[in-house]
């Protein structure tokens, strides 16, 4: 960038220069919105006769506004939702066992200042997902770091990263996120060296981070899943210490939409749905 201005350029257009070199600048300086945006704030400043200091002012507000979303945008996207979804899609009528006050309250993400943990207890398909996915939407737009996972894939995850020697690492990184979500809890047994290895995580992050844990088994079952009672005690002694629990028993919601479907005549060949109450999958026979 040595010459901005070169032959080729005709008499009187190096009014150019400035803008060419402005938005280099603005670039290294990574102000996207204030290049993007300048001259029509410029245009709007002359016309009601705003003094410069209010003109930077404006622009310097609309990068930060901009800022902000994309920091926003990046956190939703480490946090690896399988969805992005919120409370404004979650119908709280469907759910009567579900304390609607306690959700919204929670959902103001304040819990994970007081790094208490959630969990979310209920039959399938009855929105425990959807709740663990809106409750990590709503702390990535409050500013926290969020990891969504499943018990599983967690697992596998940390087998993985034992076998690789590189355990340490990721039980630092799953340590430092705000807000770590462990969907489906229960589905799949583990093995003891699997169950240990979650016991740790949740060792680890006890009164450092919050933890949303959801499951369709009670406490009472969960043996079955962690192989023994010693480690799911003591799991359980360090999840509920601070724990808000969300009681989520009811019809399956998939089931419920695709029986209306059914009766309101959407599917109208002879087609019938299956739905799977575990994967909402939608098979058709
Ligand atoms: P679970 O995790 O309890 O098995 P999901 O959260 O996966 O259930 O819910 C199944 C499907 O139904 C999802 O698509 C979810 O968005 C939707 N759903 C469940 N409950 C509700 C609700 N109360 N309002 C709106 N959508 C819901
Ligand atoms: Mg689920």
């Amino acid at each position: 960038m040595s010459r901005v201005a070169d032959d080729t350029m005709p008499v009187g257009t190096m009014a150019g220069t400035p803008q060419v070199l402005l938005a280099h600048h603005l670039k290294q300086l990574k102000l996207p919105t204030v290049l993007r945006e300048y001259e029509k704030v410029a245009r709007e400043a002359a016309r009601d006769g705003v003094d410069h200091p209010r003109y930077l002012l404006r622009l310097i507000e609309l990068e930060l506004i901009d800022r902000e979303r994309r920091t926003v945008e990046r956190r939703i996207r480490a946090a690896r939702f399988p969805a992005v979804k919120s409370f404004d899609t979650f119908d709280f009528a469907a759910i009567p066992s579900l304390n609607k006050m306690l959700v919204l309250e929670l959902a103001r993400s304040e819990y994970i200042l007081r790094r208490e943990n959630i969990i979310a207890l209920g039959n399938s398909g009855t929105g425990k997902t959807h709740v663990a996915l809106a409750l990590g939407l709503a702390a990535c737009q409050k500013g926290f770091t969020v990891t969504f996972t499943t018990a599983a894939a967690l697992v596998n995850q940390l087998m993985e990263a034992r076998d690789e020697k590189r355990l340490l690492k990721l039980q630092r990184d799953l340590q430092a996120v705000k807000l770590l979500i462990i969907d489906e809890l229960g589905y799949v047994p583990l093995s003891p060296t699997g169950a240990e290895l979650l016991f740790e995580t949740f060792s680890q992050r006890y009164e450092r981070g919050s933890t949303i844990v959801t499951s369709n088994l009670p406490f009472e079952d969960w043996t079955q899943v962690l192989g023994s009672e010693r480690l799911t005690g003591a799991l359980l002694d360090r999840l509920t210490h601070h724990v808000s629990i969300l009681t989520m028993n009811g019809d399956s919601y998939r089931l419920k939409q695709s029986a209306r479907r059914h009766a309101a005549g959407v599917v109208q060949n002879q087609a019938t749905e299956i739905v799977d109450p575990d994967t909402g999958e939608i098979t058709t026979t």
